[in-house]
Order: structure tokens, then sequence, then C-alpha cells
């Protein structure tokens, strides 16, 4: 699919799925940008590994506070005081879910784009692995696309590369673009901040690691 001579904007998290993204895009277009978040996260530091991540992979790089979005409704990835939810509790989101996160960060990154003439825009949501988060879904993601393009009059393509894959086969992504290591040990996914294989014990991790021995014992078995 290249697009020598398009630009993409990747929502940027530095963790595992969204540097796998990044890396993806700078394959399958000429030019990348990456659009980090500040929204109240009790792990800020994911943001300055994020910009080291883009330094590293030569593209643009730009970070926005929309801090708002955190403190809107009530989650534990960005109040401290909630105990957050080690298993996705019956029926519901779990306590980690922050509402409305993607669809504010792809709406800010549409309209970032259009002031930028860019109508690529790739997020690393799988609705594979989805944790229970409604807005990881393939149906949000395809509803959002069009309502973006009716919102502003413009052809956004929405880009979901890990939509339908696992962790496993996201890491095998990795490997194939040449990045196993960057996206193992330069990221972080863990919900109590450790960068690369991370806590091991928190659900972010738990799907992580799994996902990471799965891929490595099956590469092994293939070698
Ligand atoms: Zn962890």
């Amino acid at each position: 699919m290249m697009r020598n001579d398009e630009t993409a904007l990747v929502v940027f998290s530095g963790g595992q799925d969204s540097t796998t993204c990044l890396f993806w895009a700078k394959k399958n277009f000429g030019k990348v940008t990456a659009l980090s978040f500040v929204y109240g996260q009790k792990h800020v530091k994911e943001v300055a590994l994020a910009e080291a991540i883009a330094l590293k992979a030569g593209v643009e790089w730009e970070c926005m506070d929309v801090s708002f979005v955190g403190n809107l409704g009530k989650n534990s990835l960005t109040d401290s005081s909630i105990r957050m939810d080690m298993e996705k509790p019956e029926g519901t989101c779990p306590n980690t879910f922050v509402p409305g996160r993607n669809l504010f960060f792809l709406s800010i990154a549409a309209v970032y784009a259009r002031e930028r003439g860019i109508n690529h825009i790739v997020t690393g949501v799988s609705q594979t692995d989805f944790s229970g988060y409604p807005d990881c879904r393939d149906a949000f993601i395809k509803s959002l696309n069009v309502t973006l393009n009716l919102a502003m009059e413009e052809q956004f393509v929405l880009h979901t590369p890990l939509m339908w894959i696992d962790k496993c086969r996201t890491w095998a992504m990795a490997d194939e673009l040449g990045v196993l290591d960057i996206v193992r040990y330069d990221t972080m996914t863990c919900y109590n901040g450790v960068q690369g294989d991370g806590c091991g014990h928190c659900p972010a991790c738990k799907l992580r690691n799994d996902g990471l021995h799965k891929y490595l014992a099956c590469k092994k078995n293939n070698s």
C-alpha cells in the first residue's frame, strides 16, 4: 500500500501498539508525523519516551496538552485515588477505561491533520485484544471516520493496522518491520509506569508479555 507522496499522522502514546503503528506508517507513507497527548495520565514519563522513539524513528513529533480529557470521566489511569481493576469486570468496562479518550484524540488529530493537509490518520486500536474498551472497536472507528469527514468536509482515512490482530501478531509485525527491540525496550505499556517488559502483573503487562512469549516461542519453533 505504499503512498510515497503522502503524509500520515500517527496518534502516538509511546506504547507497544502505537510504536508498531509508527513504523508501519513509516514503511507505507512518504512522510510521518507523530502526535502525542498529555491527558492527565499518572505516568507522564510515557510522553518523554514517545518523544525519544519519534526522534529515533526520524519522524516529526508534536505533543498536545488535553488534560481536561482525563478529568472529565473517573478512571484509574488518571486518578491515583482509584484502585486499578486487575481484570475486566463482568458486563462493564474496567476502570482503566478513559471515557472519550479515543473520540477526543482522533477528533483533535483530524483537526490537526486538516490544518496540515494530511488525510491519513493512523491509530493502534485493536478489537482483538480490546480489553473491554468500546472505543477500540472497528464499528466505532468506522463511524467516527464518517463523522469526521462530514464534520470537516474532508476525506480522512483512519488506518487501524492492528484492528484484527492479537498481541502475538503485533509483535510479529514489529519484527517484520525490523523494530522488535525498539518496541520491546523503548516503549511503555505498563499501567504501573515501568518501561520495556514492565511490572509484569498489571493487565497491560499480562496482555503484552503473553503475546511476546507466544511470539518468541513460535519464532523459535520455526527457525
Ligand atoms: Zn505493568
